[in-house]
């Protein structure tokens, strides 16, 4: 069990961070890298010269390719941006709207917000707590133009029914895979449904590259042709052999971007080379979570209280993060007071995780506080995350799941 004295007082974003002396709390590194990933990293920093846009960049986003399935796939230097180039390759105009999960991280809507679309939240399904293509399809208007769904904690959305109504409405799809690298569906990977699938290698993710990085994987070859220049300011090598290779001054400065403004998104080539390795661990950090999750579904299945998103069958839900709902004991108490008892008698760190976006100030100031979200609303308040990480032994599950039992069962007494 990771036994730390905290020692920070400030909270962060999701409410981590307190002077409890926690039994059980999330470690700040989710995974340890591998030797390979560690030497890969060191033969850059020793024998590389050029930093970035390099041999392991392209070895990177062909491993990636061929993990996926994905047709065409590049590398970014962070999942925000990797949406930044899907929402700009919607090519928004003013009033266009656009159709984006509240239950997420506030990254899944800010790009598309910047580009200028009006955002029209969807809720969630009440079984597998993502996104609902029915309630998608009743927002529908002749103004839509993009739907984007977040594989959340890992959970798959229900792509073929989301392409049906994409298709039906002419609209294009974007998916949010940062919490899904290795979710599938019936073997098919999330991020090759849609025109844009959206990855991230953030730290806190299933696999990091030295703390940031992310993937764009992109359906159509028209899409694909732009990604590189506007990944890389408009700018990318040439192909083939040029007479006077100093004509023009730089390197393709005349690169067709079709009139959207580029950007610097490049990771370096010491992440792509850890990149190349984790990769290669996916699956098995996967795996392990999903075993985690399982002990734990049995280890409850006594206490009716609580409840998990029921994972459809030939759904590869790779549990990203561990979200439970609170059913209640029937006398009032929330998942609030399940909380206290859980952070304040047994010292373990839960916490609460997306929050609405349309509950945030955020959103509320730039003009998207109005939600239509019924079950979102209703569940949202009593949901609550177990500390976690891959590779918990049976010291941390054992611990976390009476001290839960135990916790329910002091508030049915009260
Ligand atoms: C982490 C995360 C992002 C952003 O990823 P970065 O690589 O940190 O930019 C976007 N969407 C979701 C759902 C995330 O969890």
């Amino acid at each position: 069990m990771n036994e730390k004295k905290q020692s920070v007082k400030t909270a962060d974003a999701s409410g981590r961070g307190t002077d409890i002396a926690f039994k059980v709390s999330t470690p700040g590194r989710l995974h340890p890298y591998s030797e390979a990933s560690i030497n890969a990293a060191n033969h850059i920093m020793r024998d590389i010269e050029g930093q970035t846009q390099g041999e392991y960049l392209v070895k990177f986003e062909k491993a990636f390719k061929e993990y996926s399935g994905a047709k065409h796939a590049y590398a970014v230097d962070n999942c925000t941006n990797a949406l930044h180039l899907a929402a700009a390759l919607c090519r928004l105009e003013a009033g266009d709207e656009v159709i984006i999960p509240a239950y997420t991280f506030c990254a899944t809507a800010i790009p598309f917000g910047k580009v200028g679309a009006k955002i029209i939240w969807s809720d969630i399904d009440k079984d597998t707590w993502v996104v609902d293509p029915k309630d998608i399809e009743r927002k529908i208007t002749p103004r839509t133009r993009a739907i984007v769904v977040v594989h959340l904690l890992g959970m798959p959305v229900d792509m073929p029914a989301v392409l049906k109504i994409a298709e039906k409405y002419n609209l294009r799809v974007v998916e949010d895979c940062a919490q899904a690298p290795g979710s599938t569906i019936n073997g098919r990977h999330v991020g090759t449904f849609g025109d844009f699938g959206c990855f991230s290698w953030h730290g806190a993710k299933n696999f990091t590259t030295l703390g940031e990085g992310g993937f764009i994987t992109v359906r159509n070859d028209d899409d694909a042709k732009l990604v590189p220049g506007l990944r890389h300011n408009g700018t990318r090598g040439f192909e083939g052999e040029r007479e006077r290779y100093w004509v023009p001054a730089m390197s393709s400065v005349d690169i067709d971007i079709d009139g959207i403004w580029p950007n610097n998104f490049c990771i370096g080539e010491a992440q792509c080379a850890v990149g190349i390795e984790e990769l290669k661990y996916l699956d098995e950090v996967n795996d392990t979570l999903i075993a985690q999750a399982e002990k734990i579904h049995s280890i409850m299945a006594d206490t009716p209280e609580i409840t998990f998103a029921k994972v459809p069958d030939g759904y590869r839900h790779i549990n990203h993060q561990f979200i439970m709902h609170f059913e209640g004991t029937g006398n009032g108490k929330t998942r609030d007071d399940l909380l206290d008892i859980m952070v304040n008698e047994y010292k373990t760190k839960c916490i609460v995780q997306y929050y609405p976006l349309y509950r945030y100030p955020l959103f509320q100031k730039l003009g998207f506080g109005n939600q239509d979200c019924p079950v979102l609303e209703e569940w949202w308040d009593n949901s609550f995350s177990f500390p976690w990480w891959a590779g918990m032994d049976d010291e941390p599950i054992d611990y976390l799941t009476s001290s839960l039992k135990s916790a329910v069962a002091e508030l049915k007494k009260e």
